[in-house]
């Protein structure tokens, strides 16, 4: 018989709060508070940054932690860690996902975290441990970081094969939380769901076939904002795990869609009136892909809208969850022709599936889905104005054949609000393309226009493009701190992340 998501999920928790001492933590909200360097929670560990750093009060509560277990909701769409564009086109990239994580703050380190993990997936969950490849930390020269050498020894001493311990180097092996915070060389476990022979070659490699799960992380430093790196006043332990992840192995599928934690969404689709295509499967059937990926990409982005929309804040949200309800409308409308209110029909199927640990997605189901129906029916409308005005315009007697005025285009983006790559996807389709030159001069002189703020730990991008500018009533939606003291900022949508211009820079520094 299959384990539940939800058997899974407590297991992992009762492991190390009942037999290794750990502190049961609950997950903190999607959206961070105070940390502006920061768009989403993109891992468990984000709330427990002042620990790490030895920042936190002494006086509160965090600061007498030692060990600590919980499972956090995590959105990756935006930011250092933005999975947006994997998601729906594989099967184990979500937008939001939830985390299992066990820390240790200056507690145990390296040696008990291996042993613990290893115990729980092979024995626990009875994972065989053929099934298993472990990543380390090779060093890094430029950076005059050293290989984890004392990991790879941990691991061959619990009984990890050498074939099966591989050597990688900053991107995989090092973790950091964003452009600066904390970070530290890491141990990985990968899970090869075909077996039977050395796939050593697929870890990291993007194979749907040897699938990252569980990431160890030994944090030992802050990345400066000069992008140095400073020690920690005492080292730790950061682990996370992806849920779907496991739940899809302890299931026996070889997608995350095909596990409990979706199966009710994607039937749901397939149920709505008039109906729709069928689910695909797994990897996406010949001829089908286009629409298994939309069945995907609107019920993982279902999840993280009901659990954006369920915090009381909904306006800090709204940016993020505009561009996500956007993607799920297209996808329903463009490629599932489903009807409109669709989406809205899938809240119930979330609260089923996370109603349990998440209980304000019960409480809050019906005004998710007025939220979700209400910007729908605005963004449609938008979108049949935008077709209306391309179609207007490719009509027009002073039409320069497959040159796309950019003025027009601007005004899709400022007036309607389409995000400029909808723009160019829907010129796209029509075998058209935009003035490019003229539309970046657009977008150049918009940007000029800039607000004046303070704002603390952020540094300089000046290269960046910068797509969005925020006036400051919206940053103070967004939670920022800021001051009268002049300094000029602007906030990138398609990154996620707030960028200065070049002039800021030396006032930062
Ligand atoms: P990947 O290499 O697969 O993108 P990652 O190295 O970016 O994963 P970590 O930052 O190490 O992921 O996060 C810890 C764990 O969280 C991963 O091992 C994985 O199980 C899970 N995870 C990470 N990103 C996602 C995602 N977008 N959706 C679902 N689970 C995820
Ligand atoms: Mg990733
Ligand atoms: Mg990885
Ligand atoms: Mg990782």
């Amino acid at each position: 018989p299959e384990l539940p998501a939800a058997c899974v999920r407590s297991t992992f928790l009762d492991f190390f709060r009942d037999k290794h001492g750990h502190r049961l933590v609950p997950s903190s909200p999607v959206r961070p508070r105070g940390d502006p360097s920061l768009l989403f929670v993109n891992a468990g560990m984000n709330q427990f940054k002042p620990i790490f750093l030895g920042t936190v009060d002494p006086r509160s509560e965090m600061a007498s932690y030692r060990r600590v277990v919980n499972s956090q909701k995590c959105v990756r769409a935006g930011g250092k860690h933005n999975d947006l564009e994997d998601v729906g086109r594989d099967v184990y990239h979500h937008t939001f996902f939830e985390m299992l994580g066990n820390w240790s703050f200056g507690d145990y380190f390296k040696e008990e975290a291996c042993c613990m993990a290893w115990s729980l997936l092979t024995e626990h969950y009875g994972i065989p441990t053929d099934r298993l490849y472990v990543s380390y930390f090779a060093g890094d020269a430029a950076s005059g970081l050293p290989a984890d050498e004392e990991t790879r020894q941990i691991w061959l001493d619990i009984g990890v094969p050498s074939g099966r311990l591989l050597p990688f180097g900053l991107k995989e092996n090092f973790w950091e939380m964003g452009d600066s915070g904390p970070c530290g060389p890491c141990t990985e476990i990968h899970y090869d769901h075909v077996g039977g022979r050395d796939a050593a070659a697929l870890v990291n490699a993007d194979s749907p076939d040897v699938v990252e799960i569980w990431n160890l992380v030994f944090m030992q430093y802050n990345r400066e904002v000069d992008r140095s790196l400073r020690l920690l006043p005492q080292f730790s332990v950061d682990t996370g795990m992806g849920l779907e992840r496991l739940v899809s192995v302890l299931q026996g599928k070889r997608s995350n869609y095909d596990t409990d934690l979706f199966t009710p969404l994607l039937d749901a689709i397939h149920q709505v009136r008039p109906p729709v295509a069928a689910y695909g499967g797994r990897m996406g059937a010949a001829g089908k892909e286009k629409v298994d990926t939309a069945y995907r990409v609107v019920a993982d982005h279902v999840r993280t809208l009901s659990v954006f929309i369920d915090q009381s804040d909904v306006r800090t949200q709204r940016t993020a969850s505009q561009m996500i309800l956007r993607r799920a409308v297209r996808f329903c409308v463009e490629v599932l022709q489903a009807p409109q209110g669709t989406l809205a029909s899938l809240v119930p199927a979330v609260a089923h599936t996370l109603g349990d640990v998440y209980p304000e997605l019960h409480r809050e189901a019906d005004r998710i889905m007025d939220v979700i129906n209400e910007n729908e029916a605005h963004f449609l409308s938008s979108l049949q104005q935008g077709s209306r005005l391309i179609h207007r315009t490719l009509n027009r007697k002073d039409y320069k054949h497959g040159v796309f005025p950019a003025s027009v285009a601007w005004s899709l983006h400022r007036d309607l609000g389409f995000p400029l790559d909808l723009v160019d996807l829907m010129l796209e389709e029509r075998g058209v393309q935009v003035d490019r030159q003229e539309l970046d001069r657009l977008i150049a002189e918009n940007h000029k226009v800039k607000h004046s703020v303070k704002l603390q730990g952020f540094y300089c991008e000046g290269s960046q493009v910068m797509l969005d500018v925020l006036s400051l009533a919206e940053l103070q939606h967004l939670g920022v701190p800021h001051t009268d003291d002049s300094l000029k900022y602007q906030y990138s949508l398609e990154q996620g992340r707030y960028v200065f211009p070049a002039c800021c820079a030396t006032v930062l520094a």
